[in-house]
């Protein structure tokens, strides 16, 4: 496997505090490689995403920021080839994903719609089993990795099993999505502001699981969010995009010591300035 050098807030794989430490070199392996991919869509005038690269270390957890309309999910749906590019090309473990049958490649990859988009019609249970029946695994195999997987994203089987989506919490909602995305054993997992409607506390407190169980399962995440506090908090590296293309890609401290921009700089303010003030309410 091809392998770069980044610099990555890496040594924080190690951290007891998750807070991430100064960042340093360190010669990684490649899994994902975007090439100068370009998307536009008909009729729209604007270009989905113009000329991005972007190379994504195995094991690193990324978070793509950038307005609404900015090519975040564009960008994430070209991984999986529910969009498909018009030109550059995507690699992933140096296979071109474009030579590669989608539904096995969807199999490798796990994927956290922005609304969950869990089956309604479906039982917790059911919703999870999807990926395995399609891969006509054994009942009891699939019994017991629903069980398994409820209990890594925190719910109790017993009690959620047999629910159906309207009976569960925006919350509990994206953990059986998240649970979904992982029943096959990806290695890779997609999220697509996977938290965003929901309340602050329920928030942290799954972002902060979901951080654990790509730690924990060795997973190489893609996170598309709008918050820099979120990136911040949870990202090895963030990608900044803006109207379709990559403005910048560094650790939280590349980003705050170097911006490449007015707008990369001000994305930065807010988070600081937050910061700032809770300092200052608190020592009050
Ligand atoms: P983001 O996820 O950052 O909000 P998107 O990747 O969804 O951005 O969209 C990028 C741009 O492409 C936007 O201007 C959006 O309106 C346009 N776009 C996205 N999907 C489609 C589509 N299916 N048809 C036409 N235009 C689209
Ligand atoms: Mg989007």
């Amino acid at each position: 496997m091809a392998r770069f050098y980044a610099e990555f807030a890496w040594a924080r794989k190690g951290a007891q505090d998750g807070i991430p430490q100064e960042p340093r070199h360190v010669l990684v392996a490649l899994l994902i490689e975007i090439r100068d991919v370009s998307k536009a869509y008909a009729g729209s005038g604007n270009e989905g995403v113009s000329g991005l690269t972007l190379k994504v270390a195995q094991g690193e957890f990324l978070a793509l920021i950038g307005p609404s309309g900015s090519g975040k999910t564009t960008t994430l749906n070209m991984v999986n080839r529910l969009v498909e590019p018009d030109s550059g090309t995507i690699q992933i473990e140096g296979r071109d994903v474009a030579q590669t049958d989608p539904v096995q490649l969807r199999r490798g990859i796990g994927y956290v719609f922005q609304e969950a988009g869990l089956f309604p019609h479906m039982t917790v249970a059911e919703n999870i089993a999807v990926t395995p029946r399609l891969l006509g695994w054994g009942e009891g195999k699939i019994q017991a990795r629903i069980d398994e997987l409820l209990a890594l994203v925190r719910l109790d089987p017993t009690t959620f099993r047999e629910r159906r989506p309207q009976g569960l919490s925006g919350g509990q909602r994206q953990r059986v999505a998240l649970a979904r995305a992982l029943a096959a054993k990806p290695h890779i997992l997609l999220l697509d502001e996977p938290f965003g409607a929901l309340d602050p506390v329920t928030r942290e407190a799954i972002a902060a699981d979901v951080r654990d169980i790509h730690q924990s399962l060795g997973l190489t995440t893609l996170l598309v969010t709008h918050d820099m506090t979120e990136a911040l908090l949870l990202a090895d590296r963030i990608a900044v995009m803006r109207k379709g293309t990559l403005v910048q890609t560094g650790t939280a401290q590349e980003l705050v010591r170097h911006p490449a921009d007015a707008f990369v700089s001000q994305l930065m303010e807010t988070p600081r300035r937050r910061a700032q003030a809770l300092a200052k309410t608190l020592s009050l």
